[in-house]
C-alpha cells in the first residue's frame, strides 16, 4: 500500500501509512534521525547568524536532510529586512551546492522570493510550502517552474477552482504545525478534483520521488 506524504510537519504523527517530512527549525528545533529538511527561519534569525548558518551547513549535508527549508522572507515579522534577503539567499547557495530542494515560507512576500530566487540562479526544485493564495498567484509560481504545497487551508473551500485545474504533477501535501491527519487534506482534494485517492497517492509519490530524488518505497 502506498504511503501517504506529508512533506512539512513540525511535529511526527504516529500515522502507520504516512511518510513524513519532519521540518527542523535550526537553533529552535532539535535536529532530527528521521529523513527532515533543516533551515532558517524568517521569524528564528539568532543574533550570532554566522553560528546559526554553521550549524545549519553542519547538519544539511547529511543523508536524512531532504530538503533546505523551511526559508523565505516575511513581511509581518521583526527580523529585519536585509538580514532576512541575506540569509535566504545563502540557503539557496547553500540548496544550490548539495542539490536539494528548497521549501519556501513567504508571508506577503511572493514577489521579493521570485526576484531572490532569479539573482541566486535557483537551480533544484523550489516548494511554496501552505499555499493559501489566489490563483493568480498560484499560477505565477507554476509559470517559474516551481511548486506548491497544500495544506490545511483548503479544506476551507475557497481554493476549489484552483485544485480542479492545478497540474498533478507540480502539487505536495502538508499538515505543518496542525494535528489535522494528512489524509483528510489528501480526501479532501479528490472529492474537488474527482479522482480516486488510490491515484492521488500514486501521484504524489512519483511527485516526491521526483523532486526529491528519494526513493520511498526502498
Ligand atoms: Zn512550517
Amino acid at each position: 500500500m502506498l504511503p501517504y506524504i506529508d512533506i512539512h510537519t513540525h511535529q511526527l504523527q504516529e500515522d502507520l501509512n504516512a511518510f513524513q517530512l519532519l521540518n527542523c527549525i535550526i537553533g529552535r528545533e532539535q535536529f532530527s534521525s528521521e529523513v527532515c529538511s533543516v533551515g532558517i527561519h524568517p521569524w528564528y534569525v539568532n543574533k550570532d547568524v554566522e553560528a546559526q548558518f554553521d550549524l545549519l551547513k553542519s547538519h544539511a549535508s547529511a543523508k536524512n536532510v531532504l530538503a533546505i527549508g523551511e526559508c523565505g522572507l516575511d513581511k509581518i515579522t521583526e527580523t529585519n529586512w536585509d538580514v532576512q534577503i541575506e540569509i535566504f539567499e545563502r540557503q539557496i547557495q547553500l540548496a544550490n551546492e548539495l542539490q536539494k530542494p528548497l521549501i519556501i515560507h513567504s508571508v506577503r512576500t511572493y514577489q521579493d522570493i521570485f526576484a531572490v530566487l532569479k539573482t541566486q540562479k535557483v537551480v533544484v526544485p523550489v516548494i511554496f510550502h501552505g499555499f493559501n493564495k489566489n490563483i493568480e498567484l498560484a499560477y505565477s509560481i507554476l509559470n517559474r517552474g516551481y511548486y506548491i504545497s497544500f495544506g490545511t487551508s483548503i479544506l476551507q473551500g475557497n481554493q476549489d477552482i484552483l485544485l480542479q485545474s492545478i497540474d498533478l504533477d507540480k502539487i505536495f501535501f502538508e499538515t505543518d504545525n496542525k494535528s489535522t491527519n494528512v489524509v483528510d487534506i489528501y480526501s479532501y482534494f479528490c472529492t474537488v478534483r474527482k479522482i480516486s485517492l488510490s491515484d492521488l497517492q500514486e501521484q504524489i509519490v512519483k511527485n516526491f520521488e521526483n523532486v526529491f530524488r528519494y526513493n520511498i518505497l526502498s
